[in-house]
């Protein structure tokens, strides 16, 4: 049996686990980076998780075959450099190199949607599928695809960036400075915004009592008010869904993957969201009256191990 780590890297907390040739996990850990002391500090802090992992592993360094890293933002996997990582202050950044100085073992570092996608491909809700689609709804919104069982990286690995189709021409400003991003409308922030604005249009509602008990208005209030019957919360889940399903359907028409696996916070919702979005997925898909061959719709199945998973892919072949 082989083993690998995958290093899942961001801004709040770097993840590491070994993973073996199966897709387990047989151990995990994570650290708070040191992002304001700079790109050698965090390498450092890597190294030394890996080192942590191992010892809990009781395994070696030499035992590893290979580390994967997924890290947020522009990564040029060929020559495993962290091309701009705004949150961890990576700039053009030889990864690869440096980690390279500090243990040399395979190495290799890939996007972290694109990792994810990697992971729920190869080992999660889309196993024995070699065309997928992955859709992260989180703070953001983050795709991978896997073509022909490979991540498409595109030019200097600047692909995919799914969150930032337009979707509404003119539409809400998007984190990235453009308007009407997919993002804009499909993340698990624009779901909070919309379930705000639907309170403050409907006080008498019942996702304002859900919001005044939790404190917050979240990214569960609308599907849990929904869930009990309330139709000004249905009406925003009902809404919320058809921007999701907009998105899939314009990458659908472009890539026609076999299997679209949702991930991110509001995945979490289950049935209430894949049932709605496939709904809509299936009407509206390019020939789905004619013909059967819409993507399913289906929440991933490796939650947050899907970047460790992911990462430790990258390095398995
Ligand atoms: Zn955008």
């Amino acid at each position: 049996m082989a083993y690998y780590i995958g290093v899942d890297i961001g801004g709040m907390s770097i993840k590491a686990g070994i993973v073996d040739e199966s897709g387990r996990i047989l151990v995990k850990d994570s650290i708070v980076p040191r992002v304001e002391e700079g790109q050698s500090a965090i390498t450092e802090d890597m190294y030394h998780l890996c080192e942590k992992v191992c010892a809990k592993a009781n395994m070696k360094l030499d035992d590893v075959t290979g580390i994967g890293f997924g890290s947020p933002g522009t990564v040029d996997t060929a020559k495993g450099v962290i091309t701009f990582a705004a949150n961890l202050g990576f700039y053009r950044y030889n990864l690869i190199k440096e980690f390279g100085r500090l243990w040399y073992c395979k190495l290799a570092v890939g996007n972290d949607a694109n990792c994810a996608a990697l992971g729920e491909t190869r080992f999660g809700s889309g196993q024995n599928k070699k065309n997928t689609l992955f859709v992260t709804l989180g703070t953001g919104v983050g795709t991978g695809f896997i073509v022909d069982g490979k991540i498409l990286t595109g030019h200097k690995g600047a692909g995919s960036e799914g969150g930032h189709i337009c979707i509404r021409m003119g539409g809400e400003r998007c984190s990235c400075g453009e308007k009407g991003c997919w993002e804009a409308y499909a993340s698990a922030t624009a779901l909070i915004r919309q379930t705000q604005q639907a309170i403050e249009k409907n006080p008498e509602s019942m996702l304002k009592t859900i919001a005044l008990r939790d404190g917050e208005v979240t990214g569960k209030t609308a599907f849990e008010a929904a869930k009990l019957g309330d139709p000004v919360a249905e009406k925003v889940v009902d809404t919320y869904a058809r921007y999701v399903a907009t998105g899939i359907v314009l990458l659908t028409n472009v890539f026609r993957p076999e299997i679209v696996m949702i991930g991110g916070g509001v995945s979490n919702a289950g049935s209430a969201l894949i049932d709605r979005v496939t709904r809509i997925v299936n009407r509206h898909c390019f020939g789905s009256r004619k013909v059967n061959d819409v993507p399913e719709i289906v929440q991933a199945s490796l939650g947050n191990d899907a970047g460790i998973i992911g990462a430790a892919s990258l390095v398995m072949d």
